[in-house]
């Protein structure tokens, strides 16, 4: 569904990715692992049309990406839950949903689709009066991946979800992650959590300083004694 082919891009004098290549299956969970700086977020940024590459193609169903603009590229499907959330404090949980479907004016189908959301993150129905800034970090995170959801995104780029979140809400995230994945939504996932992300992931890759070094089915870089030391503890 999605292929990285050879990319690189350079904050400034930075080489931020240097020659990325990857391949995410349509209806899968691919996951990114990685340290601080690895290069995971620039590539879903690059992915999502923000970060230019100085080089290299995205081709998404076939077709290259990589010169489009970001809405065009949220047209296409692909959408985007960015680290640290940034859901919007001042405005209702409903109202944070409802921009996630700004672009569709199909007001019967959007009302449809918060329903299901709603269905599937019972949390946020009973909130959805309350201003978003005074959810829990857990429900600020169903947030921002329900508001994705409400663009009927066919590609979900996913920036370390379990951050600074508690081990039983982070289960509870990756189950969710795991249900929308079900629901034939193809996952591409960030994460330094390298052990719940390679439990749910089909497939993985480990970025380091702006490469990948190993990639590998899910379960199988569980077991992986590189990965195992570096990342696993
Ligand atoms: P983290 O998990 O900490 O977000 P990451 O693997 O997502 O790490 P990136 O955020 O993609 O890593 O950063 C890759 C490299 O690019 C790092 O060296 C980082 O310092 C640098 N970088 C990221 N954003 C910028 C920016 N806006 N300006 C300059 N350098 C940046």
């Amino acid at each position: 569904m999605l292929k990285l082919e050879n990319i690189n891009s350079h904050y400034g004098q930075i080489h931020a990715l240097k020659g990325i290549s990857l391949e995410v299956e349509q209806g899968s969970i691919c996951c990114l692992i990685g340290a601080n700086g690895a290069g995971k977020s620039t590539t879903l940024m690059a992915i999502s049309g923000i970060q230019p590459l100085t080089s290299g193609k995205i081709l998404f169903e076939g077709q290259p990406i990589n010169k489009q603009s970001p809405d065009k590229i949220v047209r296409n499907g692909i959408i985007q839950v960015p680290e640290g959330r940034r859901i919007f404090p001042f405005l209702t949980v409903q109202e944070n949903l409802m921009i996630g479907a700004y672009s569709n004016t199909n007001k019967m189908e959007v009302t449809r689709t918060a329903d299901k959301y709603y269905e599937i993150f019972p949390i946020l129905k009973e909130r959805a009066a309350q201003m978003g800034g005074t959810l829990s970090g857990g429900e600020q995170q169903m947030l921002a991946i329900a508001r994705a959801l409400m663009g009927s995104p066919r590609l979900l780029l996913l920036d370390e979800p379990s951050l600074g979140l508690a081990p039983i809400i982070v289960e509870s995230i990756m189950g969710i992650i795991r249900q929308i994945r079900d629901d034939g939504v193809t996952i591409l996932l960030v994460e330094q959590n390298a052990q719940a992300a390679l439990e749910l992931a089909d497939y993985g890759y480990v970025v380091e300083t702006g490469e990948v070094v190993l990639e590998d089915e899910g379960k199988k870089l569980l077991t992986n004694p590189k990965v195992k030391e570096a990342y696993l503890g």
